[in-house]
Formats: structure tokens, C-alpha cells, sequence
């Protein structure tokens, strides 16, 4: 006789258990382990520094573990392959990584390349049939941006960009607030990102690989921290950028910018992005009812979050555990996040920074498309 047990076995495990998630109490009682979960299977391409601390976070990621890698040196594969336990045949040079369609075993492929890389290694893989994560900035400009957007809705595969802030706890709470209408109109944000960087001959401060300075590797998070907790688009750009130092910072490659963006709401948003100095680090929102204050707001925290109703609680995780956790859910289980991470969000972000680099040049009001 056929048990209730044979009946569920027989079903295709990746619906039940999110059926069954629903209802927590059948699930307790059906024994379903955490194991039976669907995990996003990644490879990760650009062994470097980045992908080295995600890497280790995704240790603790439940949802989605680490199955595939490329590089282009043969001893970085042999190490992390040994250490990550990924099998031979799912290690990939940039010569043979279009062969991941074949391989069962590679869902998705997390790009922690260059931002000249981007654009050229998200069309190949969504062309090999397996979804897209791209770092930030998704592209040098709005218009490769769009191509790898069309490449991936071509392909039928997700793209989602490596915004790890979006599943951050504390983050998540003040866009809540705001949401709740906690902080009131909001008429103020400021964002500071910026440190003293170091080597000048890395790709960072070279214009063909980076596609700029600063702005685009570390004020980009103040500006799209303006744009997820004000909850809207800006309007306008203003900027200034300021140079020090012509031999390091070469034409095209920002040391220090300063931006202002207008919102339809009439609020403002200023910021500064800079290669040349320590401690900026630190969003602010202030409007009619109340603030949010969030320091150490772009590294890999602990953040701190002070606010008009106390200081934030929310346990700290590790940012690139929960973002891959999160991104697992958005890619096998069509979860929408309270902050988008896909590609659209991406494009947003960089036909900004276009516009924020055109007003410094032209010192102009630049508005935005
Ligand atoms: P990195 O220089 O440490 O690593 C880049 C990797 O790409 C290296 O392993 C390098 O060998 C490889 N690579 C492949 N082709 C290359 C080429 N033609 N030229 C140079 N390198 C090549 O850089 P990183 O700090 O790991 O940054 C990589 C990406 O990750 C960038 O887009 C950056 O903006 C992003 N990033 C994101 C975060 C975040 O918090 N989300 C943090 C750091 C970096």
C-alpha cells in the first residue's frame, strides 16, 4: 500500500518545500530536512580580493554554495578548488567558460571582474543559459548597461547586480521607517563614501578597465543609498570634482567628487565620493518627523544605525551571506526583494553617474532622462 510518505516522495521536492514553508506547522511535521532545499548552484569568475571575501561568506550561506570558479591562473584554481571543494571538471579558464552550458551543476555565474569585464562576461554567460551576477558598477555606461540587459531577457536567464547593502538588516529597517512614514517628508540625505587608495597602477585608476575614479567604485553607494531610502528618483544632477593629484588621478579617473541630486519631492541629496581621503563612510536622512543616521554604511559593518526613535538593533550578518542567501530566493524561488538588485536597478545607477560625470564637466545642472 502506498504511504503518505511514497505520495510526497514522489512529488517534485522543489515545489513541495515551498508549499510547505507556507505552512510551517505541516512542515515541522513532515520532517522535510533543511537538505531537501533547492540550493543555488554558483560559480564564481575573478578570483581576486572581492571574490575572496565572498567566497568565505558563503560558507555560511544556506541557500547557495559555491560549485564552479574561473580564472585565468591555473594555480588559483588549483587552490581554491581544494579549499572550496569544487570538482576539477567545474573549474574554468576565460578560454573554456563558455562551456558551463553543459554543466548541470553551474545555475547562475557571480562576475567579480574589472567593470571593462562586465559587459563582455555577462552576455557570454547569459548566452551559455545560466543567470547573471554581476558586481557594481554593472557597466562602464548606460548604453552597455541595456546590452546586458537585452542579452539576459534574450536568454531568459535573471541579472542581478552585487548590491549587498539591499539585504542588509539595519538597511531593510530604515527603508521600513520611511515606508511607515517614521522620518515624515524627507527633505535631506547626505552620503559620504570614500578612503585613501593606495597602488596606482591598478586597474582602479586606470580609465580603460574602471570607467572612472571613485564615483564609480565607491560613490555609487551614496547615491543609490539616496535612492532606496528616499524612495524615489532623482530629477537633476549637479557636481564638482576636485584633483590633487594629476599623475595618479589621470584624466577621466576622479579623485574626489561632489554631487547633489534633486528629487521631485523637493527633497536634496548631497554627497561626496573620494580616492583621497579616510572616514567618509556614513549615510544620512533627515525629514519633518524624524532621521536615520547609518555609520560604517558602505564596508562590511557592523554598521551603525542611530535614529529619532533610538538606535537600530537588528543583529549584524555577514553582507555577502545574506545577499547570496537572498539572491538564491530571488533566482529559484521568484522572491522580490524590498529593494530591486536586477538589472534595471544596475542601469538606473549608471545613467546617473553619466549624469553626475557630464555636470562636472560642464558645470552645469544636468537633468536626468
Ligand atoms: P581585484 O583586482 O582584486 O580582482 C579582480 C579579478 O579579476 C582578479 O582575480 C583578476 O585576475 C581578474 N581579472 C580577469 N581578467 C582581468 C583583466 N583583464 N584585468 C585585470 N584583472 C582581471 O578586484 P576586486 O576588488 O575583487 O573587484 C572586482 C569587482 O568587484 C569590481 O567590479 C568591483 O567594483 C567589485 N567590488 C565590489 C565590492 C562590494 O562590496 N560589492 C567590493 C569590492 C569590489
Amino acid at each position: 500500500m502506498s504511504t503518505r510518505r511514497d505520495f510526497l516522495e514522489k512529488l517534485s521536492l522543489p515545489f513541495l518545500t515551498i508549499s510547505l514553508l507556507k505552512n510551517k506547522k505541516l512542515y515541522n511535521k513532515m520532517t522535510i530536512t533543511e537538505k531537501d532545499e533547492p540550493v543555488l548552484k554558483v560559480a564564481l569568475m575573478g578570483l581576486g580580493s572581492y571574490a575572496t571575501i565572498v567566497a568565505n561568506a558563503m560558507q555560511q550561506c544556506k541557500k547557495a554554495k559555491i560549485t564552479g570558479l574561473i580564472s585565468g591562473t591555473p594555480d588559483k584554481l588549483k587552490e581554491w578548488s581544494k579549499k572550496y571543494n569544487v570538482a576539477e571538471e567545474n573549474c574554468y579558464n576565460y578560454s573554456s567558460y563558455h562551456n558551463i552550458k553543459n554543466n548541470n551543476n553551474i545555475d547562475a555565474v557571480y562576475i567579480i571582474t574589472p567593470n571593462a569585464l562586465h559587459k563582455e562576461h555577462t552576455i557570454a554567460i547569459a548566452n551559455a543559459g545560466k543567470h547573471v551576477i554581476c558586481e557594481k558598477p554593472m557597466a562602464l555606461n548606460a548604453m552597455e548597461a541595456k546590452e546586458m540587459i537585452d542579452a539576459c531577457r534574450k536568454a531568459n536567464v535573471q541579472l542581478l547586480i552585487g548590491y549587498r547593502l539591499h539585504f542588509e538588516a539595519k538597511t531593510l529597517e530604515v527603508i521600513k521607517m520611511r515606508q511607515n512614514n517614521e522620518f515624515g517628508k524627507i527633505k535631506i540625505f547626505q552620503g559620504l563614501s570614500g578612503f585613501i587608495i593606495g597602488d596606482p597602477k591598478q586597474w582602479r585608476l586606470n580609465k580603460t578597465l574602471s570607467g572612472g575614479g571613485s564615483l564609480m567604485d565607491i560613490g555609487i553607494y551614496s547615491l543609490n543609498a539616496a535612492r532606496y531610502t528616499l524612495g524615489e528618483e532623482p530629477v537633476w544632477v549637479t557636481a564638482q570634482e576636485a584633483k590633487t593629484d594629476k599623475e595618479k588621478f589621470k584624466e577621466g579617473v576622479d579623485e574626489t567628487i561632489q554631487f547633489q541630486m534633486g528629487f521631485a519631492s523637493g527633497a536634496i541629496a548631497s554627497c561626496t565620493s573620494s580616492y583621497a581621503a579616510n572616514g567618509l563612510d556614513s549615510f544620512f536622512i533627515s525629514g519633518d518627523k524624524g532621521y536615520a543616521h547609518i555609520e560604517a554604511s558602505i564596508y562590511y559593518g557592523p554598521s551603525k544605525v542611530t535614529t529619532s526613535k533610538g538606535p537600530l538593533t537588528q543583529p549584524h550578518t555577514t553582507h555577502q551571506a545574506a545577499q547570496m542567501d537572498g539572491m538564491a530566493d530571488i533566482i529559484l524561488h521568484n522572491k522580490q526583494p524590498l529593494i530591486p538588485v536586477d538589472g534595471e536597478e544596475g542601469l538606473k545607477d549608471i545613467k546617473i553617474i553619466e549624469a553626475i560625470y557630464k555636470a562636472a564637466q560642464t558645470n552645469a545642472r544636468v537633468y536626468i532622462q
